[in-house]
């Protein structure tokens, strides 16, 4: 079975990574909505949150949350942020392996968001963020952890 991110956590995919501890990794969104945009995934292989043992599930949450707080006390720019899973490809699932998306939000940038949902469907031709802007944003991210 070929999944990106199981290539990320055998290491033979290229990520910005924001934590690696234990069962889980974080790393930076190749296609950000917004600036700071972190992905928080178990690493072991599930396409739905209800097929991850509940430490799992838990644990899922509690590393987002310590992102959170993260991406909160870094430079990148937040105000709140949004803790979200799309869960199975119905509800626009893209990637099948459980993800739960962090994502800073700034007072006044919905026009920022709709921009980024409009150009969803193109994004992978649009290209993906410059390596070494996500690679500072982690390590401004994983700094304040
Ligand atoms: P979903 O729509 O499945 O909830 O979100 C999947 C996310 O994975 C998208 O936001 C997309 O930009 C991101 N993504 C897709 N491929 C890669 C990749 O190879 N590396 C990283 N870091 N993110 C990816
Ligand atoms: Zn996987």
């Amino acid at each position: 079975m070929s999944c990106i991110f199981c290539a990320i956590v055998r290491g033979d995919a290229e990520a910005s990574v924001v934590l690696d501890e234990g069962d889980f990794l974080a790393f930076m969104d190749i296609y950000p909505f917004l600036p700071g945009h972190v992905l928080i995934i178990p690493k072991r292989h599930a396409q739905y949150v209800h097929e991850l043992e509940p430490a799992e599930q838990a644990g899922l949450f509690t590393a987002g949350a310590r992102v959170a707080a993260a991406v909160r006390a870094s430079p990148v720019p937040s105000g709140d942020v949004h803790f979200l899973v799309n869960d199975g490809p119905i509800a626009n699932q893209t990637v099948p392996h459980v993800h739960l998306h962090v994502l800073p939000r700034t007072r006044g940038d919905l026009p920022k968001v709709f921009a980024a949902l409009a150009k969803r469907p193109a994004v992978a031709l649009l290209g993906q963020a410059r390596r070494a802007l996500l690679d500072e944003q982690a390590a401004a991210i994983a700094a304040a952890l």
